[in-house]
């Protein structure tokens, strides 16, 4: 087991691995570690057979704040990249492109099909990159106070990297939720397919157990085949296209947000009216 310093990884019951995400004094926000140690700790479950469902959950008092923004352009530098997209010093849009490519879009399709069925379990907060935590699990249950945010079009940004909005919103919430950037409570979020259930704060972590043992007791094979069933029907609705072409307009929209005079002017009214910068994102 490698020696994780962004997440724990753990087996709190037989058949059920649990990954948390632990920068509580960052509130989850992810850095180019916590996104590969992420990453790393889903490969483990998914080559242990004795693991049948993966949860993810989140220590402090959110659940993420987006991408940490301090890292820049950086990119991914010591970490072994999973995808084929690569240019550390390439010029012009070709870096960035490439780095949000494979941290961002990259891992977060990954996810999606990862063999096993996988359970977001949110509590607190989950703003802008942080939907792209639990929007490719399987399975949210959320607790009574957590509330979801794509706050992105404050940076003059078309969504996160993972535009999932509309499958999990559905158009007319999807439309509302991303052109006025206000959060929405748990509640709405199960109202509109978001999120499976919700539960009182004190009990996420008991209640997600109690769903994780209902999928765990079921054939594995078969329930891989269920998993890849469903999300073959997603793609089939046009995911992989609408996909395509908004990871494209969020790197235009990033590009002209960087050459724009208006964009120094929305950089900082973003970060006055929403704190430090490496919260969000
Ligand atoms: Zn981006």
């Amino acid at each position: 087991m490698p020696e994780f310093t962004q997440i724990i990884y753990e087996q709190p019951e037989p058949g059920i691995a649990r990954i948390w995400l632990n920068r509580p004094e960052a509130r989850n926000a992810q850095d180019t570690a916590l996104l590969y140690e992420l990453n790393e700790a889903f490969d483990i479950a998914m080559g242990d057979d004795a693991v049948r469902v993966v949860i993810l959950a989140a220590k402090g008092p959110h659940f993420s704040a987006g991408h940490d923004l301090r890292e820049g352009s950086r990119q991914s530098g010591d970490f072994s990249r999973v995808g084929s997209w690569s240019s550390q010093d390439a010029a012009g849009s070709e870096s960035y492109y490439c780095r949000e490519k494979e941290i961002y879009e990259g891992f977060c399709l990954r996810w999606r099909d990862l063999a096993k069925p996988t359970i977001a379990s949110v509590h607190g907060k989950a703003i802008a990159g942080g939907l792209m935590l639990i929007w490719p699990c399987d399975l949210v249950i959320a607790s009574d106070d957590a509330t979801f945010q794509d706050n992105t079009l404050f940076m003059g940004i078309p969504g996160v990297e993972y535009f999932a909005h509309v499958w999990e919103l559905g158009i007319r919430k999807a439309k509302e939720f991303l052109m006025t950037g206000a959060p929405i409570t748990a509640e709405e979020a199960r109202d509109a397919g978001m999120v499976n259930r919700v539960v009182p704060r004190e009990l996420l972590e008991q209640e997600t157990l109690v769903l994780a043992r209902q999928i765990a007791e079921k054939p594995a094979f078969g329930m891989k085949l269920a998993k890849q069933m469903i999300n073959a029907a997603f793609s089939a609705q046009g995911f992989d296209n609408v996909q395509r072409n908004a990871f494209n307009a969020h790197h235009l929209a990033h590009t002209h947000y960087r050459l724009s005079q208006d964009g120094s002017m929305m950089d900082r009214d973003f970060l006055a009216s929403f704190g430090k910068k490496s919260d969000k994102g």
